[in-house]
This record gives structure tokens, sequence and C-alpha cells, in this order.
């Protein structure tokens, strides 16, 4: 049984201030979601080389990576819940 928002997808966008490919996007679900459903929505997104901020439609990212938001180290521990 999965309890809350463990999983989710990273999408990474290039900044249109700075150019660098440093703006990332979180988008927590536990479903598989179709790549075009992904795109198809608006990210809060932030450049973490410049710092601009702003909103980006996920028909630009450049990479989709589903992920587990978890914090690292916590995964596996099932101390019985
Ligand atoms: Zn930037």
């Amino acid at each position: 049984m999965k309890a809350g928002k463990t999983h989710g997808y990273v999408l990474t966008f290039r900044c249109i201030n700075c150019g660098r490919h440093e703006v990332f996007a979180d988008y927590a679900t536990d479903e598989v979601e179709p790549e075009d459903r992904i795109r198809g929505r608006i990210y809060e997104v932030t450049c973490y080389s410049c710092g601009w901020s702003g909103e980006a439609c996920g028909q630009s990212a450049i990479r989709i990576s589903r992920t587990d938001l978890r914090p690292r180290g916590a995964r596996w521990q099932s101390s019985g819940s």
C-alpha cells in the first residue's frame, strides 16, 4: 500500500533567461502518466543557475524523468507502519 505522493516526475527545461539547462519542475504523482499528458501541463519552474522563475509548458521540456521524491535513505526502510 502506498501512502502519500512519493513518486513523480522531474522535468528539465532550458532557461529562457540564461540559456542553461538548469530549470527544473517537480510533478508529484503515484501514477504512471503518458508523456503527452505530462507535457500538456503548465509548470512553475525555477532556474538553479540564475534564479529565474516562471511558468513553463511541458511541451518545451527537454527531458522528463520519473523519480522517487522521497529523501534518499528512507526509501527501503520499513520499520512497520
Ligand atoms: Zn537561468
